[in-house]
């Protein structure tokens, strides 16, 4: 619970549909969450985050009037965001989903200024879900973070740090060029990681369900028996395999997490992974050493871990 000073810091994970909150207190712990639907537009989802915030904030001094001792101070606020980050300075680029224009936009500026003067620290939103899984699944070594959404992209926290690299690069492996006759990708490559293996792939290759919803079809039907959906997760299960091995022969982190809007499917998503990189390791004996297919996990459900995430990571 709050200590008797009532520092805390809140997390935002600002996404294409819905806005995440959190308040955190000084031992990483959720004091109060909120949600609300993003609006179109940087003024709005500045007035929004503002929202969630003091509403935050208004939730933790009703509980002080239940006995907790000392004001709550706001110590930052991490945000966490779908987007070209520049971590120096907190803008924010190409965040076309919120509707944010081509320029930079100086989100951290702008809500900083509308919070009271408070640090405000922008974060990429696979890198604060990488960070969020690392606060809440501690483990023993590196962690690398499988994001399988529209597109694919890893995060990685090594020796205790997010890596960002020189150009803030670090992790882009979906755009790993692998098939020079492969779909064309939006990066300008043909053939990349992405193409295969991201959630946009499999919904090009399984168009049922609804938007949306093509994964938790297809693993339906796979379950039901259907031969074409068994064959199209197969695919698509062997190029996210091939993601992790990228990872476990680059880093080789002790968990590798996989997240992103596919990730909804839990444990039958972790299943298929697992078999087909034991599939890619049966003539291998140093694959099958390697045992990745033991170090895929999966986020707890319905936490806000990129809010939280976005919260704890280091300014
Ligand atoms: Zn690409």
């Amino acid at each position: 619970m709050l200590t008797s000073t009532g520092t805390v810091r809140v997390g935002l994970d600002i996404g294409g549909t819905k806005i995440d909150g959190v308040a955190l207190g000084p031992g990483e712990e959720v004091l109060a969450t909120r949600r609300s639907p993003t609006p179109h537009g940087v003024v709005d989802v500045v007035a929004c985050a503002t929202a969630l915030v003091t509403g935050l904030l208004d939730d933790l001094a009703g509980g002080l009037a239940g006995g907790l001792a000392g004001p709550v101070r706001l110590e930052g606020v991490g945000i966490g965001v779908p987007g070209l980050v520049d971590p120096a300075d907190g803008t924010v680029r190409s965040a076309v989903n919120l509707g944010f224009g081509p320029g930079p936009v100086d989100l951290a500026g702008m809500l900083s200024v509308a919070v009271g003067g408070v640090p405000v620290v922008v974060e990429n939103d696979v890198k604060a879900t990488t960070w969020g899984a690392h606060t809440l699944l501690a483990p023993a070594g590196d962690l690398a973070l499988l994001s399988l959404g529209t597109g694919l992209a890893a995060g990685l926290v090594v020796n205790g740090e997010l890596l960002r690299g020189a150009g803030a690069a670090a992790g882009e492996i979906g755009h790993l060029a692998l098939d020079p006759q492969g779909h064309r990708c939006n990066c300008g490559q043909r053939g990349c990681l992405e193409t295969v293996a991201a959630g946009s792939a499999l919904r090009r290759d399984w168009p049922h369900g609804g938007e949306g919803r093509s994964a938790d079809h297809l693993f339906a039907a796979v379950a039901a028996g259907d031969p074409a959906a068994v064959a199209v997760l197969d695919r698509w299960s062997a190029g996210v395999a091939l993601a992790v091995r990228t990872l476990g022969l680059t880093f080789d982190p002790s968990v590798v997490v996989l997240a992103g809007g596919v990730a909804a499917v839990g444990e039958p998503l972790r299943r298929s992974v697992a078999g087909a990189l034991r599939r890619q390791a049966a003539g291998s004996a140093f694959l099958r050493g390697l045992a990745l297919d033991e170090r895929l996990a999966l986020l707890p459900p319905g936490r806000p871990v990129a809010a939280i995430g976005a919260a704890a990571a280091p300014a």
